[in-house]
C-alpha cells in the first residue's frame, strides 16, 4: 500500500515537470480509488497544471446542433438514432434562427462556436453555414461532422472554420458502425491542411475498461489535440445502455484529472462535459453551452432541454474563480493566423 503511495507520488512529480507518461503510468493512475488522499492530491496536481499552463480562464465552446434526424448510423448512445425512435423526421434549425444563437455567443463572448451535424448531414451546408457566420460574426469556427479527406479539409478552412472536433468514440466500431483507424485518418486530414482538432474521451461509461480510455487519451496527446477532457454518458430515457448505468460528476472529476496529466504540455485547455464545478477543481477548464441539436437529448433543441446556456456556465466558472472574459487561449493564433492571410 505505502509503494503504491509512493508510486502516485513519482507519478505526480514527473507530470508537474512536464515529462510525457508512459502508459503503464496512466494506467496505474487509474487505480487510484475516489475519496481516497491519493486522488484529492491527482487532482491538485492538475488544477496546478491547468493554472500553470491556462491561468485562470475558463473556456466556453458554444455548441450549435445544426439539424435533427433520425440517423441511419445507430450509434448505440445516441438520442437522435432511427432506432431510437424518439425523432421520427428531419428537422433543420433555420438560418435565422442558427444566426440568433451565434450572435448570442457572441454577445456573451464565447471562446467559440461548434457547429455539430448528424453524420448523414451534407456537407456542403455546413461549409456555406460556416461562410454565412464568418460574415456575421467573429467566434472562432469549430466543425463537428463526419469523416473528411483532405480536399474537403481545405474546404472548411475556405469557410471560414479554424477547427473541428472528431472524437474516436469509446467502443469505436462496436458501440457504433464507424470505422476507427478512418477517424484517426481524419485527425491526420486536419493536422495536415492545419485545422486545430478538438478532441473529448467519449462517452465515458461504468462499463468502459480502463485500457479503453487511457489509450484514446495517449492518442489525444500524441496527435496533438487542442484539448481533451472527458465527457460522461448520458443515458437519454430508453437508451440501450443504460444497464450499465452512468458515472457520477466526481468519477468524471478523477478522469479528467487523469487525462489532464497524460496532456502534458499539449492541450491549450481542458474539457469537460456536461457542465459542473467538481471537474474545474480537477484541471478542467471549458464547457460546452449547448443550443440546437444533441444526443444526449430527447427533445429538438437542448437549449430548452439539458444543455446549459452560457450564462450558466460562465456562472458556475465564476463561482470557482475562474475568468470567461480573458482571451481564449485555443484558437487565438489560428484566428490571428487567418486574420493576417486576409489581409494579405
Ligand atoms: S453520434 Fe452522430 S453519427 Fe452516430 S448516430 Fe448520433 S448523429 Fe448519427
Amino acid at each position: 500500500m505505502i509503494l503504491q503511495h509512493h508510486r502516485y507520488q513519482d507519478i505526480f512529480s514527473k507530470a508537474l515537470e512536464y515529462e510525457p507518461l508512459m502508459r503503464e503510468e496512466a494506467l496505474h493512475l487509474m487505480t487510484i480509488p475516489l475519496h481516497s488522499e491519493a486522488c484529492y492530491q491527482l487532482m491538485a496536481t492538475a488544477d496546478l497544471m491547468s493554472k500553470q499552463e491556462f491561468g485562470f480562464k475558463a473556456e466556453n465552446h458554444y455548441h450549435i446542433g445544426l439539424n435533427v434526424e433520425p440517423c441511419p448510423l445507430d450509434c448505440l448512445f445516441c438520442s437522435l438514432t432511427h432506432t431510437a425512435g424518439i425523432f421520427t423526421e428531419k428537422t433543420e434549425f433555420s438560418l435565422e434562427q442558427v444566426i440568433t444563437w451565434a450572435k448570442e455567443a457572441e454577445e456573451h463572448q464565447a471562446d467559440a462556436l461548434n457547429l455539430m451535424t448528424t453524420g448523414t448531414y451534407p456537407f456542403e451546408k455546413l461549409l456555406e453555414i460556416g461562410r454565412i457566420l464568418s460574415n456575421e460574426v467573429s467566434t472562432s469556427l469549430v466543425a463537428n461532422t463526419r469523416d473528411i479527406n483532405h480536399h474537403e479539409g481545405e474546404e472548411l478552412l475556405k469557410a471560414g472554420f479554424v477547427g473541428a472536433y472528431h472524437a474516436v468514440r469509446l467502443g469505436e466500431g462496436r458501440d457504433t458502425p464507424l470505422n476507427r483507424d478512418k477517424r484517426i485518418a481524419t485527425i491526420k486530414v486536419l493536422r495536415d491542411v492545419g485545422l486545430a482538432w478538438a478532441n473529448c474521451i467519449e462517452p465515458v461509461g461504468p462499463e468502459h475498461h480502463d485500457e479503453e480510455i487511457v489509450d484514446l487519451m495517449l492518442l489525444a496527446r500524441d496527435h496533438g489535440a487542442t484539448y481533451s477532457g472527458v465527457m460522461r454518458r448520458i443515458n437519454f430515457p430508453g437508451s440501450p445502455m443504460t444497464k450499465f448505468g452512468m458515472i457520477t460528476e466526481l468519477e468524471m472529476a478523477r478522469l479528467v484529472a487523469i487525462s489532464r496529466l497524460v496532456m502534458g504540455k499539449v492541450p491549450k485547455a481542458h474539457c469537460t462535459h456536461e457542465p459542473h464545478s467538481a471537474s474545474l477543481l480537477a484541471g478542467a477548464n471549458l464547457f460546452f453551452p449547448e443550443v440546437g441539436s444533441s444526443p444526449r437529448d430527447g427533445i429538438d433543441d437542448t437549449g430548452k432541454g439539458r444543455g446549459r446556456g452560457i450564462e450558466d456556465c460562465q456562472h458556475i466558472q465564476r463561482e470557482m474563480n475562474l475568468d470567461p472574459l480573458l482571451p481564449s487561449n485555443c484558437y487565438r493564433s489560428a484566428t490571428a493566423a487567418n486574420d493576417i492571410e486576409k489581409d494579405q
